[in-house]
């Protein structure tokens, strides 16, 4: 069994996939083709935005945005410890500090009660000017963007969407990466809507802001690529894995609807023996990973393992406990939610793929190990 069933996937549209490759293969403009502005128009189109921009990852489609928010030493930057490294490291990168908000016990994205009181608290240390809030998709649901952009409005900060996991999610109807001032996906291949290699896309209305992104993603360029206006990267989006993406995107929202079938089934057989994932009644998910809590975890990986069903640790450790960030001076006991969870969450096979013969044979494994102790 696979955790993530690429192939299954690749068999359904492999033909359109070469077609594509070829395309490109014939004429030749590997760098900026004709398909990264296809491709930044359909997804545009798809997500509700105005503007889309891609870039060569997901961890770049989060630094740029903050690149264009001149970011730097002396700025707070708020977001949640229970995600992947990428979303305070860029912020780290740029030389702000990552002041991390604990999270909900059971959608496992950040607090917003807790943001506003880690908000005020760093202006009334006087030490660090708050600039902006990264909220994390986290698992493939949307945090809580109503309550996050109010905060926002308030303190005069931006909200920049971490939808590495939530694309072709919804919140209240609106689709992810449309939920915040910007929005940033990746294309890892594992990620809902993932390319052959690494890529990411930026999301926006303003177009104040796009102009800034666009010209970040190639060295900071002005009229033309030889004329430097600021400081940038190389960020862009490959040309085969933009052709890779437009033929995926023909079967992506029927695989988003496969995906809920796929949980709808586990929440049924999974119900008794572990917690699992719940979701707003607004809320569709994107399903990147199907986590459950249980309190002997490692025995129940350890079950699995042995009946060849592999599984995996998002997150084994919370951000404020890595050694990356110890200069931050936050210690065990700082944000009990993430670390209580990082103790007992594990996730399991979830694709759109998934048979249901599976994943009632991962359930009544996971059934052998009782909760209590
Ligand atoms: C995967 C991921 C990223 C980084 O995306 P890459 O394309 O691997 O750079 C950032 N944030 C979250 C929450 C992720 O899951």
């Amino acid at each position: 069994m696979q955790f993530i069933d690429l192939q299954a996937q690749q068999n359904r549209i492999r033909g359109k996939i070469e077609e594509n490759i070829k395309k490109v293969l014939d004429h030749g403009k590997y760098i900026m083709g004709p398909e990264i502005d296809a491709l930044e128009k359909r997804l545009a189109g798809f997500v509700g935005t105005t503007y889309a921009i891609g870039v060569s990852s997901g961890t770049d489609a989060l630094l740029m945005p903050l690149m264009a928010y001149e970011v730097g030493p002396g700025d707070a930057i708020f977001t949640t410890p229970f995600t992947f490294i990428a979303t305070a490291e860029v912020i780290q990168l740029l030389g702000a500090t990552p002041v991390f908000v604990d999270i909900q016990p059971d959608t496992f994205n950040i607090e917003p009660g807790k943001l506003e009181a880690a908000i005020q608290r760093t202006i009334k240390e006087g030490k660090l000017k708050p600039k902006g809030i990264i909220p994390v998709d986290i698992f493939g649901q949307a945090a809580d963007y109503d309550e996050i952009n109010d905060i926002a409005r308030q303190y005069d900060l931006f909200v920049l969407q971490d939808a590495a996991q939530g694309f072709g999610a919804l919140y209240k109807g609106r689709k992810s990466c449309s939920n915040a001032h910007v929005g940033a996906t990746s294309f890892f291949p594992a990620k809902p809507l993932g390319c052959y290699g690494d890529g990411g896309m930026i999301f926006t209305d303003d177009r104040k802001l796009y102009d800034i992104m666009v010209s970040i993603r190639v060295h900071g360029q002005g009229k033309d690529k030889y004329q430097n206006v600021r400081i940038g990267v190389n960020g862009r989006l490959d040309t085969l894995q933009a052709a890779i993406l437009l033929a995926k995107m023909e079967i992506f929202e029927e695989e988003i609807e496969l995906r809920q079938t796929v949980a709808r089934r586990y929440r049924e057989v999974l119900k008794p023996y572990v917690t699992v994932p719940f979701v707003r009644e607004y809320n569709v998910s994107a399903w990147a990973q199907y986590s459950v809590l249980h309190p002997r975890r490692d025995e129940v990986i350890n079950a699995l393992k042995k009946e060849g069903i592999p599984t995996a640790v998002y997150y084994p450790i919370s951000l404020h406990m890595q050694e990356a960030f110890t200069h931050l001076g936050y210690k065990k006991g700082d944000f009990p939610i993430s670390e209580k969870v990082s103790t007992e969450i594990f996730s399991i096979p979830m694709h759109p793929y998934l048979a249901a013969a599976d994943q009632e044979r991962i359930a009544s494994v996971i059934g052998t190990v009782p909760r209590g102790a």
